[in-house]
């Protein structure tokens, strides 16, 4: 088999490939320079044809914005259909967690979505699936001896879960394994919220030993880069930042406010702060809430024309108490100013952003933070905290604001700002959207694809070494 790879070498193609900016690039402590250098684009004997995609905790079929559903399936749903473009096809394995479904779903040409039987279809715990990895590793190891040889040319896990069957698949087939984290344990534990549960050990650990076994780590942003290399110790050489996407066809400002409001029977003149996303005190909508009590304290009069919607439900450490945020809005006072909204479709979803005077998002992590640029990309504008992959996502003070900490006095003197200069607004909003185009899902597919061959390269590489 050796023998039939060309002798392969990395090409210098100046960085320069057609309508889009490159930004793979391995993570190193001089990655500003690299960045602003020369690209290196990857030739191989066999290109990467066909990928088992693994999210064993949540399902790309499942909505996102409640429980386990959130960023990371939009991720996965987004980045597989492209590279399915690029003649990449995808096979997504994921938990089944209910009965009668497909064994395997067509998601789109070229993406397929594979359930594996591995546990109850419910009442399964998040934190209770890795006694389930045996399970779902024997559902994909069945799936792949159905193929000839060579079915699969690379594993991408997602989430730290996956990235332990992606361990052994990669490994059983000879293919290299390419993980993204999309959360870390210890990035979590060191920013918690108040009376949050920290993340367990054993996650740590089992996240330090995918770092470990991945031939490519992909992080979201420089940040996300250096936390990996950082806490987890990862070889720089093996991370490659690829900035996340948004579907540019979806989310646009279109008809703009006006319209958004009147499909949603908001009223023109309001003030709308908008919260969206899963309820849980990591992405603090109680910090909105206390600004939004703040703000109302100082000067009642708003009360007649401010509308807080909080899009999303409950999830993570906020299942425990689903009800926490109604309790907090009663116990401030700002009840009738609160509209609680059960998650939507991003095809709904689109006009909240629209309708909304300023998307707020006072997480107290984020590898990206998907709605933030989701806004934005409807023309509207963002307060952000000045955490993980936001201040990538924001530009303080062009497209939004960013804030140090979770002060909602702080919050409150922001959101002051678009009350008393109505056209702030429209024109953070335009700059907004013309930011928000720089992040197309296919320039983050094209940077993939381009992660996956260098990958490849190196694994046969490491294999010919081995070989001779
Ligand atoms: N979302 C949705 N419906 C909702 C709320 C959120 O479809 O009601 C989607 C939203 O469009 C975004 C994702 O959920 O793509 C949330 O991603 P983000 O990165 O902001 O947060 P995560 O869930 O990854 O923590």
């Amino acid at each position: 088999m050796e023998s039939q790879i060309p002798a392969l070498a990395p090409v210098d193609d100046g960085g320069t490939a057609a309508g889009r900016t490159h930004r793979v690039t391995q993570y190193t402590s001089r990655l500003s320079a690299l960045r602003a250098g020369p690209h290196k684009r990857w030739t191989v004997g066999r290109r990467v044809r066909r990928v088992a995609m693994l999210s064993v905790h949540t399902s790309p079929l499942h909505q996102p914005g409640t429980g386990d559903a959130g960023g990371m399936n939009v991720y996965i749903v987004e980045l597989a259909k492209r590279l399915a473009e690029r003649d990449i096809e995808v096979e997504i394995f994921t938990r089944a967690t209910s009965g009668g479904l497909a064994p395997a779903v067509e998601l789109a040409p070229g993406v397929l979505v594979r359930h594996v039987d591995a546990g109850p279809y419910e009442g399964l715990a998040k934190e209770e699936l890795p006694a389930q990895l045996c399970a779902f590793t024997h559902g994909v190891m069945q799936a792949w001896a159905g193929h000839r040889p060579g079915h699969y040319d690379l594993v991408h896990s997602h989430y730290w879960l996956s990235g332990h069957v992606g361990w052994l698949a990669a490994e059983r087939w000879g293919v290299p394994l390419v993980h993204a984290m999309h959360t870390m344990a210890k990035v979590k534990n060191a920013a918690l919220a108040e009376d949050d549960c920290p993340e367990p050990t054993a996650r740590v650990i089992g996240e330090t030993q995918v770092v470990r076994a991945a031939d490519r780590l992909i992080a979201n942003t420089d940040e996300e880069a250096a936390e990996l290399v950082r806490h987890y110790e990862a070889a720089p050489a093996k991370v490659a930042v690829v900035h996340p996407g948004v579907n540019l066809e979806r989310f646009r400002p279109d008809g703009g406010r006006a319209a958004a409001r009147a499909r949603l029977g908001l009223p023109q003149e309001a003030v709308i702060p908008l919260f969206a996303g899963r309820i849980q005190p990591l992405k603090a909508p109680d910090v909105l809430i206390r600004a939004v009590a703040v703000l109302l304290e100082e000067d009642p009069s708003l009360r007649d024309r401010l509308i807080v919607p909080v899009v999303g439900g409950p999830s993570g450490s906020g299942l425990a108490k689903p009800e926490a945020l109604h309790k907090l809005a009663a116990r401030l006072g700002v009840c009738d100013v609160v509209r609680f909204q059960p998650p939507v479709c991003q095809e709904e979803l689109v006009d909240w952003y629209r309708a909304a005077t300023v998307l707020v998002m006072p997480s107290y992590s984020e590898s990206f933070g998907l709605v933030a640029i989701e806004a934005q990309a409807c023309g509207t504008p963002v307060i952000a905290a000045a955490v993980g992959g936001l201040p990538v996502a924001v530009r303080d003070e062009q497209t939004g604001f960013l804030v140090p900490g979770h002060d909602p006095h702080d919050y409150a003197a922001v959101l002051r700002r678009f009350v008393d200069h109505p056209h702030l607004g429209d024109a953070m909003g335009e700059a907004a959207a013309h930011h928000a185009r720089g992040f197309g899902w296919g320039t983050a597919a094209a940077e993939t694809a381009e992660v996956y061959a260098a990958a490849q390269y190196e694994h046969r590489r490491h294999l010919r070494s081995i070989h001779g």
